[in-house]
């Protein structure tokens, strides 16, 4: 029911596309409010619907031992949460994780199927987003073992900015230390550190980034070399 639409649509994935799509594609959509901490999907579980983010963040997170989380990728307005179904896989290979709260479309993964195969303009930008996707979790898995706490949540608050297109979020160090596989310990350090050179002000759980390109030369190469790919993709 379009009429049942009522959240503006700023996924870019979405508005990416030709506008006869576009207008077919929101027929099957539901608009929904994710909230800060809610699992979408979870490791070895169908995936009963996908989801693009519009203001929402969601964290693909791959646990090891069964619990120990570890963050791989981070969704928001330019993709997709759900990306096996296109692939014609209807299980998730990774827990995901509401990291910021906001709206997203939602499709049932069966409607889903069936708009991707006929429709080429949604094939092109799924094969394409999926590959940048890919070349975020293969960084990220890089990053991980060989860059330095503060270089890597440099890198993280920096993706998310670009993803939720604001300076300020909300965060607890809690979950920092989650999404980065550090102590929290190791995370205040270098969240202080952020603070003492007046990139970041952090308090009671909001962060706000203060110098944009301070915080660019603060972060390890990772995060320019995943925006290349997708600015070229
Ligand atoms: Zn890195």
């Amino acid at each position: 029911m379009p009429g049942a639409i009522q959240v503006p649509v700023t996924n870019s994935l979405l508005a990416s596309l030709p506008r006869k799509d576009y207008r077919r594609l929101l027929t099957g959509f539901e608009p929904v409010t994710l909230t800060f901490g809610e699992i979408i999907y979870e490791p070895g579980k169908p995936i009963r619907h996908v989801y693009f983010p519009n203001d929402s963040l969601v964290s693909l997170l791959t646990l090891a031992d069964g619990h120990l989380a570890l963050e791989v990728g981070m969704v928001g307005h330019e993709g997709m949460v759900g990306t096996p179904v296109p692939l014609g896989v209807n299980v998730s290979a990774v827990r995901a994780l509401v990291q910021g709260s906001g709206t997203a479309m939602r499709m049932t993964s069966v409607r889903f199927r069936k708009e991707f195969q006929n429709c080429p303009p949604l094939q092109r930008a799924l094969y394409r987003y999926i590959h940048v996707l890919m070349a975020q979790v293969t960084q990220t898995a890089a990053c991980n073992r060989f860059h330095v706490v503060e270089a890597r949540l440099a890198r993280w608050l920096l993706m998310t900015r670009d993803r939720v297109r604001a300076n300020q979020f909300r965060l607890t160090q809690e979950f920092l230390a989650h999404m980065l596989g550090v102590r929290r310990v190791g995370v205040t350090k270098a969240a202080s550190a952020l603070q003492q050179r007046k990139l970041i002000r952090y308090s009671r759980g909001e962060i706000h980034i203060l110098d944009d390109k301070g915080l660019e030369a603060a972060a390890c190469r990772c995060y320019q070399v995943v925006k290349d790919v997708h600015d070229r993709a």
